[in-house]
Order: C-alpha cells, then sequence, then structure tokens
C-alpha cells in the first residue's frame, strides 16, 4: 500500500469506525460462536502473495466480527468501561504513524516529555498529594504510563522490595539476599486484583491476603495485627497494596487508617485505584481517597473510565528513585549526552520499548477538558444509582454493594445456582453482557456503566431485559 492508496482506504476505515461506533448496538453484544470457530473460517497458511484490500475487510464483516464481543456496545456492563472515544484513537492513529521507540529522552524527547507533562497535568486533576508532581519544587515524585495496573503493582512491589533488602543489608551486610527474600511478606486484601498475588509470585515474595469488614474495605487493625502476628514470627512486613475501587464491588479500603499502619511500620503502601482513580477529577469523590498523603505509589487506568483507548495506565510516585534503582541496567548502546538530567522512562518499567501512548491522553484532555471529563464520570454514577434504585423497586431483587460510582452489585433473592442460571441465561441471548463476583460466599452480578455515551433509555432498555430474563428463569426453574 502506498500513499495514494493509503489516502484512500485511511478514509474508507475512518467510515468504517464511525459506522461500527455509531451502529454496535444492531450487533449481539457478545459473539454466538464456539472455541476453534475461526481456524475453521481462516486458511492454513499465509497467502503467497499480496491479496485486495476489499477481500481483507470483507473478512473482517464475516469472520471476525461475529466472533467479538463488543465492549462498546451500550447494553455491555461487565468488568469495567473499556475506555474510547474518537480523540484517543485519533492520538493513537498518529502514535502508530510517528511509530517511534521512545525509551529515553534522546529516542524522541517530545515522547518523554509530553508523557512528564499530561502525567503532572493529570495527577493535579486528580489531587494527589504534591509530592507525586516533578515540577513541585524540591520533589523526588513523578509519573509514567505503564501498559497495565498489573504492570504498576509489580513495579511498585519490586520497588518496594529493592528498598527493603537494600535497607536490611545495611543492618546485616553478611546475610545473604536470598534469606532476607525468603522472610519478606506483602499485604493485600481479600477483594484486592488478582494482580497483586501475581506480582507476588513475580517477585518471589509471601503475600498475606487479609479479610474486609462487612464493607469489604480493609481497616487499620486488621493489617495492624496481621504485620504484628508477622513480625513475632521473624518475617518482614514490606509492601501493601490497597483498593480503591475494588473490581468485585468499588468498595475503598480505609486509606485514612492503613496508611499510619504503614507508616508507624516502614511499609511501603501502593494504592491501585485503577478504575475509581478517574473519579477523583470531581471533587466530590475526593473524600474517598483520604490518606492517600501515606501512598509510596498510586495507579489509575485512563483506559478505564477516562475514555482514553488501551493501553494507558497512569502510575505515580513519591520518590522516583527507589523505583529505578530497582529496574536500572545501562548498557552502553542506550546511554546518551543528556542522561544526567533528562527522564529515560526505561528505567521506571519493565519493557524497553514503549509507544508514544501520552499522545492519546494529551489529546482526550484537550478535547474534553477537565469540565467535559467530570460531566461524563458524573453521568455513569447518576446513571448506576438510577439502575440501583429500578432494582430496589423489584422486590425479587437484592443490591449487594454500597453503590458509589458506577458499580452496581446485585442478585436474585435464593440460592447462588439460580442466579448463576439467570446470569448465564442473560449472556447466552446475547442481548446483554455482565459478569459476576463472589461476595461473602454471595454469587452476586456486577451491572456497570461502561457505554461513553450511556444514557437514561439505556439503563431503562437494560433493566427491561433484566427483569423480564428474571421472570422467565424463575418460571422456569419452578416447572
Ligand atoms: N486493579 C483493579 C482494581 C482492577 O479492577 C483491575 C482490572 O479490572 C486491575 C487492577 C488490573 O488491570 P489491568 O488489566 O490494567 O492490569
Amino acid at each position: 500500500m502506498d500513499a495514494v492508496e493509503f489516502r484512500t482506504r485511511g478514509k474508507e476505515m475512518v467510515d468504517y469506525i464511525a459506522d461500527y461506533m455509531e451502529n454496535v448496538a444492531q450487533r449481539r453484544v457478545t459473539p454466538a460462536v464456539e472455541p476453534g470457530y475461526l481456524r475453521q473460517r481462516l486458511p492454513e497458511n499465509a497467502p503467497q502473495h499480496p491479496e485486495e484490500w476489499d477481500e481483507i475487510m470483507d473478512d473482517v464483516e464475516q469472520h471476525i466480527m461475529p466472533g467479538m464481543t463488543h465492549w462498546q456496545h451500550p447494553r455491555f456492563h461487565a468488568y469495567f468501561p473499556a475506555g474510547n472515544s474518537y480523540p484517543s484513537i485519533m492520538g493513537d492513529m498518529l502514535s502508530d504513524a510517528i511509530g517511534c521507540v521512545g525509551f529515553s529522552w534522546a529516542a524522541s524527547p517530545a515522547c518523554t516529555e509530553l508523557e512528564t507533562i499530561v502525567l503532572d497535568w493529570l495527577g493535579r486533576m486528580i489531587a494527589l498529594p504534591k509530592e507525586f508532581l516533578p515540577f513541585t519544587e524540591g520533589a523526588k515524585g513523578g509519573g509514567v504510563i505503564q501498559g497495565s495496573a498489573s504492570e504498576c503493582i509489580l513495579v511498585s512491589m519490586l520497588a518496594a522490595r529493592q528498598h527493603t533488602i537494600r535497607e536490611l543489608k545495611k543492618q546485616h551486610p553478611f546475610v545473604e539476599e536470598g534469606v532476607l527474600l525468603s522472610k519478606l511478606m506483602a499485604y493485600c486484601s481479600k477483594e484486592a486484583h488478582s494482580s497483586v498475588e501475581k506480582a507476588a509470585m513475580i517477585a518471589f515474595v509471601k503475600i498475606r491476603i487479609l479479610e474486609t469488614d462487612d464493607k469489604y474495605a480493609l481497616r487499620g487493625t486488621k493489617l495492624a495485627k496481621a504485620i504484628q502476628e508477622d513480625r513475632n514470627m521473624g518475617l518482614i512486613p514490606f509492601y501493601v497494596s490497597t483498593t480503591l475501587g475494588t473490581t468485585s464491588c468499588c468498595s475503598f479500603d480505609a486509606l485514612s487508617e492503613v496508611g499510619p499502619v504503614c507508616k508507624e511500620e516502614n511499609v511501603w503502601l501502593h494504592v491501585d485505584a485503577a478504575y475509581a482513580g478517574s473519579a477523583f477529577i470531581c471533587p466530590q469523590f475526593r473524600y474517598l481517597m483520604k490518606g492517600v498523603e501515606f501512598a509510596m505509589s498510586f495507579n489509575t487506568n485512563p483506559n478505564k473510565w477516562m475514555l482514553v483507548n488501551f493501553d494507558c495506565s497512569a502510575m505515580w510516585v513519591r520518590d522516583k528513585y527507589k523505583l529505578t534503582e530497582a529496574l536500572i541496567v545501562d548498557p552502553l548502546y542506550l546511554k546518551h549526552s543528556h542522561s544526567d538530567k533528562a527522564i529515560d522512562y526505561r528505567h521506571w518499567g519493565i519493557p524497553l520499548s514503549r509507544r508514544f501512548r501520552s499522545l492519546k491522553l494529551w489529546f482526550v484532555i484537550r478535547s474534553y477538558g477537565v469540565e467535559g471529563l467530570r460531566r461524563y464520570i458524573l453521568e455513569h454514577c447518576r446513571l448506576a444509582k438510577k439502575m440501583e434504585m429500578l432494582i430496589r423497586e423489584d422486590s425479587r431483587f437484592e443490591i449487594m454493594n454500597q453503590v458509589t460510582l458506577g458499580l452496581v452489585c446485585f442478585r436474585l433473592h435464593g440460592s447462588n445456582a439460580l442466579n448463576e442460571k439467570f446470569l448465564s441465561s442473560l449472556n447466552a441471548s446475547g442481548k446483554l453482557h455482565m459478569v459476576p463476583a463472589s461476595l461473602s460466599e454471595r454469587y452476586v452480578i456486577r451491572f456497570c456503566v461502561c457505554s461513553q455515551t450511556a444514557s437514561d433509555q439505556d439503563i431503562e432498555e437494560a433493566w427491561a431485559i433484566i427483569r423480564d430474563m428474571a421472570s422467565d428463569v424463575i418460571q422456569l426453574l419452578a416447572k
């Protein structure tokens, strides 16, 4: 494809994308295919000769689209939102065209500098403590874009591990690092995302998963007791990952209790606000982050609830040197003449190569403005409250979480098996998509407001599908 054809095909693609976005509601939200469906439809081997573009695009519609779960569908209410918007798509298009690999400042100065500036903007937008922001006088903090919240959690744990072992080595210079490592203990709550447990697996440290209170929040006393028990057994507590907006039910750990415990015990506090972090753009939700001033690191995913396409996970650290100390490897071929004063983001994460991800974040923030983003978040929260009210009015259902942001957890009165059958029938219908969670051993159904254009009518239509399916399932099981 040359530039002339690209101009034509590119414009067609923009039309295809706009048509897709405008008409996605006419498709099934979940596909009706079985594993292996695509292998039966596509050739066994790659083509020897170039194929026509029209044929390729025909196959997209014929074979790829039928196998898609449409995350931008107005009846998609599973997981959390998968951020998307036209400015963000265009940011990624431009980033792909520029095609830089911004691992160091010299590898593309604007790529590094825009990332630093936009994360400084975003940090201020969500009211992070000023120590996290690089342009604050004397601050050692800074922000970086990682590929996922899982990566943010892992690198924060690696930084905490490195820092702790370094400190311990000062006190016990003759003890092997492996011995010290075997004593390190990390903590999170039962409602923390599974990526915390995975990070501990990768970092080769022990992890203790703590019970929450009846609001699914980790409390300070629970953590303090666990730390004390572990110290009594000769273990070394070094890291706590807390969650603001848990995946299962959007609960909030009691940061203002957990923070002082971490400070007292000299333990690294990480805050995972992958979904809920975007809500802090709205001042009325900032009470939920009280205690964040105790954190050493913080992450939120604009690619969830801030209209930015995957991948874009923002992370801030209070002390960038503690992060880079854990990750720095510096061969000659990657050095450059400004290494001493410029940021080289390759030292802030796991991969060397990095996409120009800040471009789409910049496009989105500028296109919507802080006010526009606030309106979008508040509208989702209003619609979630509306769904909560509709569910509460039907006595066959119960609400299972405190609806604070865009997530409503509910279930039918009755057994877990009944609710499992209910949800699988809903998902099999292709009309609406939700996923379950387990809260206090009970099977609950998560309804998240996801679509960027979600409206009152969407909520009413979703509720009608849920209500009617409940009648069908209850009737079927009564036979
Ligand atoms: N943390 C929380 C609270 C989440 O809800 C999720 C995913 O939904 C993650 C972490 C993992 O996110 P990622 O897919 O970016 O690794």
